[in-house]
């Protein structure tokens, strides 16, 4: 049986952000909108540019290299590859953290987080992609400014006890968020 999520350990945050591609499916954007109502956080909707377009020109939005998705490749040969992955952290990480540096904490380009401050971050990782949640703790273990929080994890929970969390909360299904073309999902 679930638990209500103890409000002691996880109190209310004071913003969430969306790294937004641009490139979510409708419902993930309907969805967006249906929270900005609600009672919660200020939700910080900030980009780093339309990723298909910076696909297709092969270029950031300010004529940088590209944060290119982790595409299959056909060999010469037939052999099936797949291109390395930076959109993640160009197009999300980065949106983030420059949210969080400049916008939060107004802080100027390289300048250092005063000594002593601590920006609790928490990420909706369930108990399904632990394995995600191990890369992120190993990122911020230099960023000793951040305290990643993985409540999901910590609750034990899986994808299957967030839906049933939010059957009753949200008057509509609540959508997966990820690119439409991201090559790791399925047909
Ligand atoms: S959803 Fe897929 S394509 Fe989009 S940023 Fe994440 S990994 Fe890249």
């Amino acid at each position: 049986m679930l638990c209500e999520p103890d409000a002691r350990r996880y109190p209310l945050i004071d913003y969430a952000i969306f790294a937004d591609t641009q490139e979510e499916p409708a419902s993930v954007y309907r969805h967006l909108e249906w929270l900005k109502r609600q009672k919660g956080p200020p939700i910080l909707v900030r980009t780093a540019g339309r990723l298909g377009d910076q696909l297709i020109h092969g270029r950031d939005g300010k004529g940088g290299r590209f944060a290119s998705i982790p595409a299959y490749t056909r060999g010469p040969h037939g052999r099936i590859g797949m291109t390395r992955r930076q959109c993640t952290s160009e197009a999300k990480m980065e949106a983030c953290n420059k949210t969080i540096r400049y916008e939060l904490l107004g802080l100027k380009p390289r300048q250092r987080v005063p000594r002593g401050m601590i920006v609790r971050q928490h990420f909706g990782i369930s108990c399904d992609e632990a394995g995600r949640a191990e890369r992120a703790k190993k990122r911020f273990e230099k960023q000793k400014w951040t305290k990643p929080v993985y409540p999901l994890i910590e609750m034990g929970w899986s994808r299957k006890d967030c839906l049933a969390f939010l059957k009753d909360r949200v008057p509509h299904e609540v959508p997966k968020s990820a690119c439409v073309f991201c090559p790791y999902k399925s047909n």
